[in-house]
């Protein structure tokens, strides 16, 4: 399947988090990597959109639109950050590491 950049996902983030999040930073929960929402990969041809770490394609986010309300499922994620706000206190967010 071809993956697309998580740019291809910017419309329907902004619709649910309401600011521009293609410039935001996640940490995948998984290997630590930290990457901008638009250097992920996304996969939009499924019953939900998916996003997926751009290092260990581990799954960072499904989004799923169930009739006038979005499911969105963000424990892949570590941390989501939008661009210009601080980083989470990483102590706060463990990170589970590959054994
Ligand atoms: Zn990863």
């Amino acid at each position: 399947m071809d993956d697309l950049d998580g740019n291809a996902m910017g419309g329907l983030l902004q619709e649910i988090f309401g600011v521009e999040m293609t410039t935001a930073v996640e940490t995948c929960g998984h290997c630590g990597t930290a990457a901008l929402v638009a250097e992920t990969a996304a996969y939009l041809r499924g019953p939900g959109a998916v996003m997926r770490c751009p290092t260990c394609t581990h799954v960072l986010m499904v989004v799923v639109r169930r009739q006038d309300m979005h499911c969105v499922d963000l424990q892949g994620m570590a941390s989501l950050v939008p661009a210009g706000q601080a980083a989470p206190d990483r102590r706060e967010y463990p990170v589970a590491r590959p054994r």
